[in-house]
């Protein structure tokens, strides 16, 4: 089953992956920079092991979550100097069931008709608009600094 699972593929590989794959990593939760995004910042927080369904997680895993979002958000704030955080999970595009939070800057200057759930806009762009993999470790970077001194 986690063979056609990329999140799955991508803890696997962590150790070659890039910086933006895993620029926050604990016993139980992996924190990317997502790959496909035209958003500075859009990070994706993804439990270690496979879980389709938040009912699923262990009473560890819950408890380390809550935590988690806020030390990030508070890092988001810092670094890409957002108004606050949006966060949302539904694993359902084909490949991708593994549970996973977006967790994303809602920026001062974001456009009104890409508020809320319409944010996804960001993560539809077609290819030549994304990051480039270097702009997103240099944010990965920068978010894993404000963690350390957290
Ligand atoms: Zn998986």
């Amino acid at each position: 089953m986690t063979g056609d699972c990329y999140s799955c593929r991508q803890e696997d590989a962590l150790a070659a992956a890039s910086f933006a794959e895993r620029l926050h990593v604990t016993d139980f939760w992996r924190t990317a920079h997502a790959f496909n995004s035209s958003l500075p910042g859009w990070l994706v927080v993804l439990p270690r092991r496979h879980v389709s369904s938040v009912a699923e997680l262990t009473p560890a895993e819950a408890a380390e979550l809550g935590p988690l979002l806020h030390q990030l958000s508070t890092a988001l704030h810092e670094t890409v100097r957002c108004t606050k955080t949006y966060v949302m999970q539904f694993a359902e595009a084909e490949g991708f069931g593994h549970v996973h939070f977006h967790l994303v800057p809602r920026m001062p200057d974001l456009p009104s008709e890409h508020r809320g759930p319409r944010i996804f806009h960001y993560l539809t762009r077609p290819e030549s608009e994304w990051l480039t993999s270097e702009r997103r470790v240099e944010i990965a970077t920068a978010i894993a600094e404000r963690l350390r001194t957290e």
